[in-house]
């Protein structure tokens, strides 16, 4: 009797509506299993990976080792011609460009590049490509040498900064957006411009947020990683620090123990790394974060928006409910700036809003990090996000929910 009671106070459009709602999300079911990931591509991966290492003539154990990880990136055209079975006329390509704009690919990071590869995220974010070498675009269109207070620093903002600390990185991505500082060489900030970036955080006692970066801060070897962060650690202003890396996608091998022992001691320590594609959420990439947050480090994620690569709101969400996975929170995905010989990389913001708008409501709020476009001009960050007030009055405001449905409330 409770029973028929219970099911008759269910009102018909409740069972309605439930399956409305599974229609939505059946609607990305059907579609989210042709998304390639890292976990369903592992078999190919590790296969992959043997190839490579014969190519190389390594070792399990080198493979485990991000110095010889480091030491032996790809960038010779031939060489990635080889282990790829590039036609002649791409490995030419890839000659041409590296005149101009120096690549580098960590072993491991070329290994996630299997079957179908001119069509790889992993391919296309790590091997030059004709098209960099198209005229248009800035070199600094976020103006960063004009914020620069002391050497090493980028400054935008009242109580947080920027220190650079080195250009070099595992994998120089295709879109990055420092090309002008990748150069042709590996060069970390000096000793004494270090010294004078941590004075100046240490003279400065609005500064409560410092962002070690680069290029990619974890390349740094451990003493002077532990050195920076042991110095502002000890500034008693500095609440938080930040490293910016993407080590955890590109060369996980990076991430020991004896890293971790470190980091574990400058409290709290916050990472964003950058995942662009479900293909790069590996084993080995969580077995990285798990490492990380064993050591207490709180970690998110920094998306750029990529034509071709993740500007489909089917394999956005999939990478952020990925990330949820392996406990890194989507923090920010950026529109990608119109820097030279990265042009070809760009989606217009209507892509950009329209891939929030897919995700509002449609998965977990903690997956939907926020969209934001760098003002020219270093004036900062803009987050932008769709419409949903559609207009106001003076005691009711007129909204939209996630569904586009109208609604009305007292303003
Ligand atoms: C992005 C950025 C920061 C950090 O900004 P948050 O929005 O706090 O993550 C700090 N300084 C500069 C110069 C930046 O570009």
């Amino acid at each position: 009797m409770k029973e028929k009671l219970a099911k008759a106070k269910v009102p018909l459009n409740s069972a309605l509506r439930e399956e409305e709602l599974r229609q939505d999300a059946w609607e990305y079911l059907d579609r989210v299993k042709e998304v390639s990931t890292g976990y369903r591509n592992h078999s190919l991966a590790l296969q992959q990976k043997q190839r490579i290492l014969e190519s190389l003539g390594g070792s399990e154990k080198d493979w485990l080792d991000w110095k010889w990880q480091l030491k032996h990136r790809i960038k010779d055209a031939n060489q990635l011609g080889m282990i790829l079975e590039l036609r002649q006329k791409e490995i030419q390509f890839i000659a041409k460009v590296s005149k101009r704009y120096r690549w580098a690919i960590s072993p491991y990071y070329l290994s996630l590049i299997t079957d179908n590869f001119r069509d790889s995220p992993i391919y296309k974010q790590a091997v030059p490509d004709i098209r960099e070498l198209k005229s248009g675009g800035c070199l600094d269109p976020m103006d960063e040498e004009n914020s620069s207070p002391a050497p090493c620093i980028t400054r935008r903002y009242p109580d947080r900064l920027i220190i650079n600390v080195t250009n070099q990185c595992a994998m120089f991505c295709r879109h990055c957006q420092r090309r002008r500082n990748i150069g042709e060489n590996d060069s970390h900030c000096s000793r004494e411009d270090l010294q004078k970036a941590l004075l100046y955080v240490a003279r400065n006692q609005e500064i409560r947020d410092v962002l070690v970066t680069g290029g990619d801060a974890l390349l740094l070897n451990d003493n002077i990683i532990a050195g920076i962060l042991s110095t502002l650690h000890a500034i008693p202003h500095v609440e938080i620090i930040r490293l910016g890396t993407r080590v955890p996608v590109t060369l996980p091998q990076r991430i020991t123990p004896e890293l971790c022992d470190i980091l574990r001691s400058y409290p709290p320590l916050y990472i964003n790394t950058q995942f662009n594609h479900p293909l790069e959420i590996t084993p080995e990439a969580k077995e990285a974060c798990d490492r990380l947050i064993q050591a207490g480090v709180v970690l998110g994620n920094q998306a750029v928006l990529l034509k071709g690569i993740n500007d489909d709101p089917i394999v956005m969400r999939k990478l952020n409910q990925e990330l949820l996975r392996i406990r890194v929170r989507p923090y920010y995905i950026f529109q990608a700036k119109d820097v030279v010989g990265t042009l070809h990389w760009r989606c217009s913001i209507e892509t950009g809003l329209e891939i929030m708008e897919s995700l509002r409501g449609h998965t977990s709020g903690l997956a939907i990090p926020t969209y934001v476009v760098n003002a020219p001009g270093g004036r900062g960050k803009v987050p932008l996000m769709p419409n949903y007030i559609l207009s106001k009055e003076e005691d009711v405001i007129y909204l939209q929910n996630w569904e586009g449905r109208a609604i009305s409330i007292l303003n």
